[in-house]
């Protein structure tokens, strides 16, 4: 990546006028992420903090701007979810880039070992992008896991979370070598609208939901894991990882069948 130009837009119409008519420009929010190997083509980047996505609206429905640092959401201790939503954001990296790196950076950045993909996968959230002119598009955050490419060049506003799962209780582990390490797994688990549902990030490829009215076992998690691909990588094999998945889901089971 050689830089040429590096903007600041004041307002959204600025901002669009900057990205028209070429491909090879990057937004950059916290910059921790916007690196020389990933974008070879870029030349101009172009950086959000005045668009003023960096907000939370906390009432019905939990709007959380793009711009919005883990550090600054962790500050309000929000309890959205029993708090399920600050515990995983507690453990998105180090401090130190917690300080810096965006909430909307992370869900961006795609990669599948990620925090964020999973529990907001969990507590069926929304995402928010502004296209040309302005024009809205809201999505389930499930489509844009599913066809990621489609959003590639697409401005990010914010992140919507339902009122429905303000007060839910939710299981969530998130298994990683070292506190501060990129996770190896992540499961949620819970009942939701009489239904019980597990989500599983970070070992596979991408995150995966399973919905179902009877118990779901621990082979059917194995066998989707498998399916939506299993990663073999620095962080342990393929088949350390189904033993995690194991792990958590036995956990799992303990806290449900004490409450
Ligand atoms: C040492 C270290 C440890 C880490 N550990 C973890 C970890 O444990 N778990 C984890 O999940 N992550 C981890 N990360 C990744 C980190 O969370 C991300 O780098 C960060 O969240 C990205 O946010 P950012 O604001 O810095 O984004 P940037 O680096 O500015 O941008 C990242 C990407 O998103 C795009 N982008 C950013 N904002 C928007 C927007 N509003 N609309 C459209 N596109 C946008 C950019 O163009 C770029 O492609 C770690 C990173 C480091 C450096």
């Amino acid at each position: 990546m050689k830089i040429e130009n590096y903007f600041k837009p004041k307002d959204l119409n600025e901002f669009f006028k900057m990205t028209q008519g070429h491909d090879h420009w990057k937004v950059v929010a916290g910059g921790t992420f916007v690196s020389r190997q990933k974008y070879v083509k870029v030349h101009t980047l172009i950086d959000i903090q005045e668009l003023g996505f960096d907000y939370i609206n906390d009432n019905g429905d939990l709007h959380i701007g793009s711009m919005v640092t883990f550090t600054e959401f962790i500050e309000t201790n929000n309890d959205y979810a029993n708090g399920t939503l600050l515990s995983s954001f507690a453990k998105c990296g180090p401090i130190t880039v917690r300080n810096i790196a965006t909430i909307g950076g992370n869900i961006m950045g795609g990669y599948y070992w990620n925090d964020t993909t999973p529990v907001l996968l969990f507590l069926e959230a929304k995402l928010v992008f502004l296209k040309e002119s302005s024009e809205i598009l809201e999505i389930n955050v499930e489509d844009f896991i599913n066809d990621r490419a489609k959003y590639k060049n697409m401005l990010l506003k914010e992140i919507i979370l339902p009122e429905k799962y303000r007060n839910e209780r939710v299981f969530f582990n998130r298994f990683a070598r070292t506190e501060s390490d990129i996770p190896t797994s992540i499961f949620l688990g819970g009942i939701v609208n009489g239904k019980n549902k597990i989500v599983i990030g970070a070992s596979t490829v991408k995150p995966f939901a399973i919905i179902s009215e009877d118990e779901i076992t621990v082979e059917e998690i194995k066998a989707k894991a498998k399916e939506i691909h299993i990663m073999n990588d620095l962080r342990g094999s393929n088949e350390y990882k189904l033993k995690l998945i194991n792990a958590q889901y036995k956990e799992y089971k303990e806290t449900k069948d004490e409450n």
